[in-house]
């Protein structure tokens, strides 16, 4: 992509209504624009890290055995009266009215809708398990919407949900997807720690959140220091094993670690003092097991081997992509801007023309925008007339992990240098090896 062809509506000044520095930065590279009260535009720097983003969880439900789909943004309220919860639900939910004036609503989560794609189908213990996801947007009026995408009214939300003939069977389903969450945030650059959490309106007994430790994070947590030293299950997990996803569970749940609204105090106590991390944390994921809180009222059964009918047990597992995209930044930035883990980051490499014009400039960068595009390579070609101070100062800024720089007096000795935007090392290296070092 070149600069000067793309759309990165770059702020030189600080937003003033920006209290936190994801919020900063995501508004001054250009990433988000928001449209009314934590409502946002996802501008295209912004659409491609969440792209990134959403394409790791996408795998990761995938390995671990969830199918996708896609449910509408726009629900019927007579799903929601049988399971009981359009009453119950309170001003957070947003309701609407057709032209025939019929209750609908912008769905907050989908429990309900998806019971009823699956009663309307499945019959047979046979055709179990079955985990189905979506990535969709939802819609939730928040009280205080702040912080920019981290909480918003309109979010994106992973959800999945399990279905089971069996509480044992519904357990190992909430296992796979602990250890799906686990990898997935892992691949994101994160430490994400699984803490045990209430339920709230979603409902149930077995629920945690995994919550990332950042100073900026609006829970309070406590755990044990050692999660944060734990090993992420392999990509050759095998989630068809019971034991061994039981395994990762426990070893996971063995310590102390609770957000402020389940927290013990005696327990927490319990720990050594210099083992204690209370902190403030993000919460970018939560699952819950809720057995058959929605199957019940809403007649999900399906035939057992015993030939009997059983209400399903059920277990939903969400995830916020757009509130996971600031909670990296949060994570990962320094004075100058987004620091982006390989895994998202917008662009793999930014290749700056320090003198766009100059022929030997000009058909220096054009070649290894080339060679790095033709392999494969997300390459961005700062290729306008800017100067140099803010071309240097907009990759910062923006987050590439790469910068190849060609300057007039490099280039005239046939090289460019290579900076590594997160140490800050720059290496001065021929333009056939700045090509290798990325195409090898
Ligand atoms: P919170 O406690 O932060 O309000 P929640 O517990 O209501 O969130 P869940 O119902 O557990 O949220 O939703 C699953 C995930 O969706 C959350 O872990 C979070 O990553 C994301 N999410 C929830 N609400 C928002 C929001 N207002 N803006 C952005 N992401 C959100
Ligand atoms: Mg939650």
């Amino acid at each position: 992509m070149r600069l000067s062809r793309f759309f990165v509506p770059i702020l030189k000044e600080n937003p003033k209504e920006a209290e936190i520095v994801s919020h900063r930065l995501m508004l001054r590279a250009g990433m988000i624009r928001q449209q009314s009260q934590g409502i946002y535009s996802w501008l295209p720097l912004g659409k491609k890290v969440l792209d990134k983003v959403n394409n790791i969880i996408r795998e990761e439900q995938n390995r671990a055995g969830a199918i996708e789909l896609s449910m509408p943004t726009l629900q019927s309220a007579e799903l929601w009266q049988e399971s009981g919860r359009y009453d119950a639900y309170g001003k957070e939910m947003l309701r609407i009215k057709d032209r025939q004036d019929r209750p609908m609503l912008y769905g907050p989560t989908n429990e309900e809708m998806v019971t009823d794609i699956f009663r309307s189908s499945v019959k047979s213990y046979k055709d179990l398990p079955l985990n189905l996801y979506h990535i969709q947007l939802k819609f939730r009026d928040e009280i205080r919407p702040r912080f920019g995408t981290m909480r918003s009214r309109e979010f994106m939300m992973k959800d999945a949900y399990s279905f089971d003939l069996t509480r044992e069977g519904a357990e190992h389903s909430y296992n796979k997807m602990f250890a799906a969450y686990l990898r997935t945030f892992d691949r994101l650059g994160l430490r994400a720690i699984p803490m045990r959490a209430d339920t709230g309106p979603i409902g149930g007994n077995l629920s945690h959140e995994f919550i990332i430790l950042a100073d900026t994070g609006e829970s309070e947590v406590f755990c044990h220091k050692d999660f944060v030293n734990f090993d992420i299950p392999a990509e050759s997990t095998d989630f068809d094993s019971v034991e061994g996803l039981k395994g990762v569970f426990d070893k996971w749940t063995s310590l102390y670690a609770a957000t402020s609204e389940m927290h013990d105090e005696a327990a927490f106590k319990a720990i050594p003092e210099g083992e204690r991390l209370s902190a403030r944390g993000i919460e970018v994921g939560h699952i819950f097991y809720f057995g058959t809180k929605y199957s019940e009222p809403m007649g999900a059964k399906v035939q057992g081997p015993d030939g009997k009918e059983h209400f399903v047990h059920m277990g939903s597992y969400g995830i916020g992509p757009t509130r996971l995209v600031p909670a990296i930044i949060e994570a990962s930035h320094d004075e100058n801007g987004i620091i982006w883990p390989e895994s998202v980051a917008p662009f793999d490499v930014v290749v700056i023309n320090m003198k766009a014009g100059d022929e030997a400039c000009d058909g220096t960068c054009e070649l290894i925008y080339a060679a790095l595009t033709k392999a494969g390579k997300d390459v961005l070609y700062d290729d306008t007339d800017d100067r140099a101070g803010t071309k240097f100062a907009t990759a910062d800024l923006i987050g590439v992990p790469y910068q190849i720089i060609a300057g007039p007096r490099a280039v005239a000795n046939g090289e460019v240098e290579v900076k590594n935007r997160k140490t800050g090392a720059r290496e001065t290296m021929t333009i056939e090896a700045a090509i290798n070092r990325f195409v090898a």
